[in-house]
Order: structure tokens, then sequence, then C-alpha cells
């Protein structure tokens, strides 16, 4: 039965495929963005025929103001604002702030609202790092802090175990539980895409000459949306204190290069085939900051499995290769990589 869903984050990729999918199932969702003058002409223009059954909120993750009134009437809320920036902050504060506050001020106003449901946003970035060990990793895995890892690999950790705190201690009746995402591809509604999106982009458009010997693991944008409407649709007993990775699989990137070359060939003209040594990884990384990001992930597998959630939530994720290839075709369709 469909009711009235907040989804924070309205003008972000995930959080575009989870309203688009709420619309068409009948819900009506209110979503915040954080300018309502710059975004809610885009949203509309999005879905016209929403008509009522969008309403729009400003609310910022920083502040109180807009969140009283985003929550009244809703009966779940999937919190997917989050700062996801392309490059590292010179502060890390930048990042976990925002994420961790951010989180527990969407809590608290759900609660205080009387919502009985709350499905976070998380991340594979909470299970998988900082534990040099492992390679193979499931929604049992925690990122170990103590390792020191990067500013938004903290971000979504810190977050997620204040969520998971702050549940237990001021609202142990919520049916909370959060989706843990891999790297999310598949198609884009327009340029402002997701920084996951720019790896594709970047070896599609020839941004990359060389390989970097590394890998990811692949999830689909539409899976990613389907996971958290399945959270707030199965029985509670399901989902309560869940976590819910999304992960078809992972591959190298020379791998993704493959299947862009095999599945798309008309637009893998610029693709790159040979390997980028990783000494010159490293040389590059003292004056190139994309570079000094990548360099710790060298011949790392961190594979996250998805399994559980399709067990779970009772569906079998796209192919990756599917992914990858609709990723493209949707880029060159919106013009954001020339075919
Ligand atoms: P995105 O397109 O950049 O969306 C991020 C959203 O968060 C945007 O709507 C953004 O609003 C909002 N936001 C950021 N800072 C905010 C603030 N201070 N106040 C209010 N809203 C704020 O990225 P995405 O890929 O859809 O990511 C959505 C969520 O999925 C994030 O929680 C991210 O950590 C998580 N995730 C993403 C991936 C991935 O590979 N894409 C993987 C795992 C988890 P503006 O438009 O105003 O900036």
């Amino acid at each position: 039965m469909a009711g009235t869903v907040l989804v924070t984050g309205g003008t972000g990729y995930i959080g575009g495929e989870v309203i688009d999918r709420l619309l068409a199932k009948g819900y009506t969702v209110h979503t915040t963005v954080r300018n309502t003058a710059k975004s809610e002409p885009k949203l509309r223009a999005r879905w016209p025929e929403a008509g009522d059954r969008l309403k729009v909120f400003q609310a910022d993750l920083m502040s109180d103001e807009g969140w009283a009134d985003a929550n009244s009437g809703c009966d779940a809320v999937a919190h997917v604002a989050s700062p996801f920036p392309l490059g590292v902050p010179k502060d890390k504060d930048e990042l976990v702030i925002p994420a961790r506050e951010g989180t527990l001020r969407a809590l608290s106003f759900a609660h205080r609202a009387g919502i009985g449901r709350f499905v976070q946003t998380s991340s594979a970035a909470a299970i998988a790092y900082g534990q040099p060990e492992k390679d193979h990793f499931t929604h049992l895995d925690w990122t170990n802090l103590t390792a020191g890892v990067p500013p938004y690999i903290e971000s979504k950790t810190v977050a997620e175990r204040a969520a998971r705190d702050w549940v237990a201690t001021h609202a142990p009746d919520m049916i909370f539980c959060s989706i843990n995402p891999v790297a999310v591809f598949g198609p884009v509604y327009d340029d402002d895409m997701s920084t996951s999106v720019e790896i594709v982009k970047k070896l599609v458009d020839g941004s990359i000459p060389l390989i970097p010997n590394m890998g990811i693991c692949v999830t689909d944008v539409r899976d990613v949306a389907e996971a958290h409407v399945r959270a707030i649709e199965a029985p509670a007993g399901k989902v309560r204190g869940e976590r819910f990775p999304t992960s078809e699989k992972f591959m190298w990137i020379r791998e993704m290069a493959d299947v862009i070359r095999a599945r798309a060939p008309e637009y893998a003209r610029k693709v790159p085939s040979k390997p980028m040594p990783d000494w010159l990884v490293k040389i590059l990384a003292l004056f190139m900051d994309e570079m000094a990001q990548i360099k710790g992930e060298l011949g790392n597998i961190r594979d996250v499995s998805g399994r559980h959630t399709e067990e779970v939530l009772g569906f079998t994720f796209i192919p990756a290769e599917q992914t990858l290839e609709d990723t493209v075709r949707s880029l060159v369709a919106k013009g954001i990589v020339k075919a």
C-alpha cells in the first residue's frame, strides 16, 4: 500500500532514482534539497506528472530549518543525502561532520514526527576498509577506523555507526536499516551525476590514457533504488537492524574497459587498453590528486558480497556488464560524452 516517503537529497544520483521508483509505485514523495529556488524547477521538469505527489522542502544537513515540515505526514524516510565530492577535502570534517550530524538530524526529526521506519544510505565504505589482511567482505564486516582511512570512508563509517547507536538509545522501536552500495553506475539523468559515474566517463572520453592496476565493485543505480524501496516495504522482521550491501561483482578497471569495448564498441574508440605501471601512478601521485587517491588501491581486491541483500530483499542484481553498457550509452545519449 503506497504511503508518503521522505527522500533526503532529491537532487542526487541515487536520491533521484529512489524518487523515480517511489512515484512510479504510487507513493507521495517529500524530498529535501539545499536550495529550492535552484533545484525545485529541475525536479518538477524530471517528474512533470507528479503534481502534488512530489513536495520539495529546503533543508540543509547542517541546520534544523525545514526538517520538521519535510518529515510531517511521512510514513518512512530514505536518508540518502551526504557529501560525496570528487576530490579529497583539506579538512576531513568537511565530510565527517555533515555526514554524522546530518544523519542524526534526519533521524531525530523523523522520530519526533512519529515516523517508524528509517533507511539510511550508507556505503561499502563502512564495510571494507582498514583491514589489509582481508579481500572478501560481507554485511557483517565493519571498516576499521583505527587503521586511518580517507575522509569519505571515515564519514560514511562514522555516520552509520552514529545512526545505529542513536536508534538503540533513543528510538529502539524504530525499524532502522542501511543500504551499503559499492561504486554505483547505470543510466544518468543529466550531467549533474555522481562521483562514481566519473570513472566510466573518464574511461570513455579519453581522459585516462593508461589503465591503473586497480579494481572496484560495481552496482547499478536501479538496484540501489530497488533495495531502498524494498527496505521500506518489507516486513519489519526482515529488515530491522539489517545492513544491505548492493554489489554485483568486483572488477578490475581493465575488465571494465574490456566490457565497454565488447558491448559498446562504437563508443570505445578512446577506451585505454594498455596498463599504467604502478611506479608511474606513484610518481604522478606526488602532484596529481586523483593519482594520490588511487595509489593505496593498487593491486587490492576489495570484494564486497551483495548476496545477503539479494536473499533477504528477494531480487537479483543487474549484471555488471549490462550496467556498464547502459552507463556508457546514457552518457552518450545525454551528450555528456561525445560519440
Ligand atoms: P550525489 O549525486 O552527489 O548526491 C549527494 C546528495 O547529497 C545531493 O543531493 C546533495 O545535495 C546532498 N547533500 C550533500 N551535502 C549536503 C548538505 N550539507 N545538506 C543537504 N544535502 C546535502 O551522490 P550519490 O552518489 O547520489 O550519493 C548519495 C548517497 O549515496 C550518499 O550518501 C553517498 O555517500 C552514498 N553512496 C554513493 C555511492 C556511489 O558510488 N555513488 C556508493 C555508496 C554510497 P546538492 O545537490 O545540493 O549537493
